[in-house]
């Protein structure tokens, strides 16, 4: 009974006859292209075919390759879009929040209620912008491609490198990125090492931001959908251009921000689940998987980057004494992360971070 593999073989073998007939008669009239398809297919199938690493795997790799090139090129491209999306939706809150809600918080508000809210909102404000300016623009890192001593765990596939630990590879970007977490198309671009304080810091104070516009605009929500609704009364109540606009405009802001607070509240409420337990999004895969397997044959896992809960933010935000917590975190930092993002054989108990 012929094997799975052996008959794969020998059709393989056929279509490569086949296609060399193919060539073998139109050669009266070859063209140049004609000729590197058939190398480019001649190559592809004996690589395919008569390699001794050739698995089923490999093979529906190879088979779903261009599957995979049309999703990635897709995701790069809707990466803009989304950016693009990002900077439009937040830039129109903006204009609705200056041109009718703070102005009604002024001129209604006590004096240093007016204050807090105007300090609190440009300070969250400046931090959104920050923060997602740094996390699109900041490279997350990736290893070197030279020869080097740097620890790995194994070789890439696709770049043909050693692997560090924790690193992985992003078939959208297309290279290997150092501690990579996951590829954001909201920033069109990879969180890794360098940029997953960013990423998260975003996350944390877009939610906020959103939190704030959708409470502090409820009380005008609640006037501009009860005004809408006498639109459709007989007669319309004469309401002039400017305040219809102010109605759609606050229905606008309150849905859009509710919506999204609660959506990314979410997201970054996950990413903290796992800074708390000093691991990425794809570990928390690899790491599940491993403490199955562990149990099955009476071993415990351990994750080897988990110092603790405090110590894993400390850590994370490059918290290294009390004033960093104002200086770092509640202020615009670029401070690089703990480490080269290669070598992670060192712990925080070792540097003296516990000494906070
Ligand atoms: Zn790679
Ligand atoms: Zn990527």
């Amino acid at each position: 009974m012929p094997s799975g593999s052996w008959l794969f073989r020998r059709a393989m073998r056929l279509l490569l006859r086949w296609l060399r007939s193919c060539v073998k008669q139109g050669r009266s009239k070859p063209s140049k292209r004609l000729g590197e398809l058939w190398l480019y297919s001649r190559l592809l199938l004996r690589s395919l075919c008569f390699s001794e690493t050739t698995n089923s795997d490999v093979v529906v790799d190879s088979l779903f390759e261009p599957v995979y090139w049309l999703v990635d090129h897709l995701t790069r491209w809707f990466g803009v879009v989304f950016v693009c999306l990002v900077v439009v939706l937040t830039s129109s809150v903006l204009i609705i929040v200056y041109s009718f809600v703070l102005p009604t918080v002024v001129s209604t508000y006590p004096a240093p209620w007016a204050t807090w809210h105007l300090c609190f909102g440009h300070w969250n404000l400046v931090m959104i912008v920050f923060h997602y300016y740094k996390a699109t623009t900041t490279s997350p890192g990736h290893p070197p491609k030279e020869k080097c001593d740097t620890p790995s765990v194994s070789i890439c596939k696709k770049c043909i490198i050693p692997k560090p630990p924790r690193t992985h590879h992003c078939s959208i970007c297309n290279s290997c990125v150092l501690k990579m977490d996951h590829h954001c198309p909201w920033l069109n671009n990879c969180v890794g090492h360098f940029n997953h304080r960013y990423f998260f810091c975003f996350c944390l104070f877009m939610t906020m931001g959103c939190v704030y516009c959708s409470l502090s605009s409820r009380g005008m929500f609640v006037d501009a959908y009860g005004a809408i609704e006498t639109y459709y009364q007989t007669p319309p109540p004469p309401f002039t251009f400017k305040e219809k606009v102010l109605h759609k405009s606050i229905i606008y802001l309150w849905v859009l921000t509710s919506s999204v607070a609660v959506a990314l509240g979410g997201l970054t409420l996950w990413h903290a689940i796992l800074i708390t337990r000093g691991e990425t999004s794809i570990e928390r895969h690899i790491n599940r998987k491993e403490t199955q397997r562990l149990k099955q044959i009476g071993k415990v896992f351990r994750n080897p980057h988990h110092f603790g809960i405090f110590n894993n933010w400390k850590v994370f935000l490059g918290v290294e004494k009390r004033s960093h917590w104002l200086t770092r975190v509640l202020l615009p930092s670029g401070h690089d992360p703990y480490g080269d993002g290669m070598t992670w054989d060192w712990s925080p108990q070792r540097r003296d971070l516990v000494a906070i």
